[in-house]
């Protein structure tokens, strides 16, 4: 399937020219078309194979068909990764596939940081939000943001993110979250852990395997 199948948002389509990206790698071509559907996802891949876009674009048209965020609102979409460095380098690509869409805002929340300044980009409203687990919950506990709008969510690296200890922060938050959201978890490898935390908190979900 080409990009041009997807019936993505005519902004994402030129933010995809812009990048260069002329076809989909296999788990793109596996993976958005499933998740476009709006159905829970759990994919097996690594970081190289293009697995980012595979989320994100889906990420950013499904937040483009939901209510305008407001100030005080919390985000519409959430993306849980296991280190600083990785949360950066996904903030780049969901900010690259929506620089074409006005309005349109990502925060970062990782440990490390001015947590002012995360707090007031939080307050002020954003669509979607790319966090460490541990820094989101201390957000959530704060009263800086809130689950409330959240209606797809991403796990990625869940198996780095286990190894990390952050299961209780996972927990807390796939347990709090509204009850009609999508999720959609990739992880390098599928121990028994991660395949628990799937059985538990996804739905039906759609395998995808590169
Ligand atoms: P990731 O696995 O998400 O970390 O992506 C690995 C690299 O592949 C990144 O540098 C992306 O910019 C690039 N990439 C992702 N999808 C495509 C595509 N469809 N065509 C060309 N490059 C891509």
């Amino acid at each position: 399937e080409s990009f041009e199948d997807m019936c993505l948002h005519s902004n994402i389509m030129k933010d995809i020219a812009f990048h260069a990206y002329t076809s989909p790698t296999p788990i793109q071509a596996q993976a958005m078309p499933v998740a476009l559907t709006g159905r829970d996802l759990l994919g097996c891949a690594e970081t190289g194979s293009g697995k980012t876009a595979a989320f994100s674009i889906p990420m950013i048209q499904h937040c483009l068909a939901q209510p305008p965020v407001r100030r005080g609102d919390g985000p519409l979409a959430l993306v849980l990764a296991p280190t600083r460095e990785l949360a950066q380098q996904i903030e780049k690509e969901v900010k690259a596939f929506s620089r074409s869409t006005d309005g349109f805002r990502t925060a970062i929340v990782v440990g490390g940081t001015n947590i002012g300044e995360q707090r007031s980009e939080l307050r002020s409203g954003v669509e979607i939000v790319v966090a460490t687990p541990g820094r989101f919950i201390d957000h959530l506990q704060q009263g800086n943001t809130s689950l409330t709008r959240i209606s797809y969510v991403v796990l990625d690296e869940a198996d780095r993110m286990l190894d990390m200890g952050f299961e209780p922060q996972i927990r807390e938050v796939m347990r709090s979250l509204p009850k009609k959201h999508q999720t959609l978890l990739f992880s390098a490898t599928m121990p028994e852990e991660i395949e628990a935390l799937a059985q538990e908190y996804l739905n039906c979900a759609v395998r995808v395997k590169v």
